[in-house]
């Protein structure tokens, strides 16, 4: 394998691992997955994971960034897990998503019911 050859092969194999990183768990609620992607990615100063869940996981809620934004998510991704999922639990680490069930829900999921139960 020639140098080139390697540096495209790792490259596809970043391009493709970054995708599947990037992509919110099925029953993933927004919260964690935001909260999952600032922590690896940072914020971009704007709604980038916001609208990435968005348009995998709820297409059709085409207003979900501006109604965040009344929530007080105003501009970034940062300020909507801040200001609209203000009530994390204080674990020190990053906890598993709970899962939300209601497909398309932006609701968080429930984490203190997945302690109770652990
Ligand atoms: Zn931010
Ligand atoms: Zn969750």
């Amino acid at each position: 394998m020639t140098d080139d050859n390697f540096a495209a092969a790792v490259e596809a194999e970043l391009v493709e691992l970054s995708g599947l990183l990037t992509e919110p768990g099925e029953h993933e609620c927004l919260r964690c997955y935001l909260l999952r992607m600032i922590n690896e990615f940072g914020c971009d100063g704007k709604h980038r994971w916001t609208s990435r869940w968005r348009d995998l996981r709820a297409p059709r809620s085409t207003g979900l960034v501006a109604r965040l934004q009344r929530l007080g998510g105003v501009c970034c991704d940062c300020e909507v897990l801040l200001n609209v999922f203000p009530d994390y639990p204080d674990a020190g680490a990053l906890l598993p998503c709970a899962g939300q069930r209601q497909p398309g829900s932006s609701a968080p999921c429930d984490l203190r019911q997945l302690r109770r139960s652990a």
